[in-house]
């Protein structure tokens, strides 16, 4: 492997450790990139690399990325991320969690984990048996934050949505909007849920046809083929399973106004988002539109440092600050000529301090 800081993603990432544990065979790699906000906050994943350099890669770009993230969503952390190398068998033991948890605590705070990839609610709870420095827990009382921040990211993905109907089309009402959702796992199947209570028009594609075929049945909703999903002429194009689908190929497909989908890393290379903007396409960042989670499991943590109740309620007001600031991005993108992940990346930057 390269020296990490010769790596193309390296950003003056404050912090980057490898973590080895023969006997209970994990491989970890921890990346903070920017603490100028917080501690470190990113999920934990675990992913089979074929090369251990995608792993350093993937902890490097994660870690930035959930700095901008946390940055945009005004929360007070900074970015962070872990990457755990599975095998290729993808074995995953208790005691390989109760090092990785030992491994967290080690950082004394200064990384906070929750779920990622590869990982569950019941890894976070195995986790926090060895540190406090974690969180998305399993809620204790009914009515309070925690444990998979799925739904939350999808309440956030709607609300951006709405928001983009009103900005382009001028619409205040989803009702009739047609939305294509690629993916109907946590976040897509959340959305849809969110968005057909509202009366918009869904068609739904997932590579697990099934899946989106019986999310079709239940929302009175279409279904197409995966491969397809992108041709579909619709008012918003809704990524959210894969990343890099915004490349040459798939922008030239797209026959929508809107791209605002809570998959990360939608854009292919950064030249893409202003070739959005060129095909007159208004894109919602993902790392900012898809910040509900982060937001959702932060409350939690933070109410758990002080003692306090996070309730459901205080996540939704700080939820709906999602489509305010995706509101002033596109208003800053119109009045400078610069392409809204232009303009995101620009005031995260500055949030961050770089
Ligand atoms: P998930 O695994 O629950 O769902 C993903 C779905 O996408 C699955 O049903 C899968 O079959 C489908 N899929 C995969 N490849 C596809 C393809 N080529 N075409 C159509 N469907 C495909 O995952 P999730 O938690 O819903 O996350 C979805 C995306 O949102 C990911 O990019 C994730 O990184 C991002 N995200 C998730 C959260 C969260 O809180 N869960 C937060 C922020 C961002």
């Amino acid at each position: 492997m390269k020296a990490f800081w010769t790596e193309p993603d390296f950003d003056d990432h404050e912090l980057v450790e490898l973590v080895h544990d023969r006997k209970s065979g994990l491989t970890a790699i921890f990346a903070i990139h920017s603490s100028h906000l917080g501690p470190g906050a990113g999920g934990t994943r675990f992913w089979h690399y074929p090369d251990p350099a995608m792993a350093m890669r993937d902890a490097l770009r994660l870690s930035r990325g959930m700095s901008y993230k946390n940055a945009m969503a005004g929360l007070p952390m900074g970015g962070g991320k872990a990457v755990i190398l599975a095998g290729p068998d993808r074995a995953k033991s208790p005691d390989m969690l109760a090092v990785f948890g030992d491994a967290v605590d080690a950082l004394g705070g200064r990384y906070i984990t929750a779920e990622d990839v590869g990982m569950s609610e019941a890894d976070m709870v195995a986790i926090a048996q060895r540190t406090a420095y974690v969180t998305g827990l399993p809620s204790k009382h009914s009515g309070a934050a925690g444990g998979d921040p799925g739904p939350f990211t999808a309440m956030g993905v709607y609300l951006g949505i709405k928001a983009a109907v009103s900005c382009k089309l001028g619409r205040e009402s989803l009702d009739g909007v047609h939305v294509a959702i690629q993916g109907t796992g946590s976040v897509g199947g959340g959305t849809a849920r969110l968005l057909a209570r509202d009366g918009a028009r869904l068609t739904l594609a997932d590579i697990d046809r099934a899946r989106a075929d019986a999310l079709a049945k239940e929302l009175g909703a279409a279904s197409a083929p995966a491969d397809a999903i992108m041709d579909v002429a619709c008012d918003v194009f809704s990524p959210n399973a894969l990343g890099a689908i915004l490349d040459d190929e798939g922008i030239a497909r797209l026959a929508a106004p809107i791209v605002a989908g809570g998959a990360n890393n939608q854009l292919a290379r950064e030249e893409h988002g202003p070739a959005l903007a060129a095909r007159g396409i208004l894109y919602a960042p993902d790392y900012v539109i898809n910040g509900g989670g982060i937001i959702a499991v932060t409350l939690e943590y933070l109410a758990r440092q002080t003692g306090d109740h996070c309730g459901i309620e205080q996540v939704h007001a700080k939820l709906a600050e999602i489509p305010e600031r995706l509101t002033a991005i596109w208003q800053e993108a119109e009045s400078s000529g610069r392409s809204p992940d232009q303009v995101a990346d620009a005031m995260a930057q500055r949030l961050i301090g770089r």
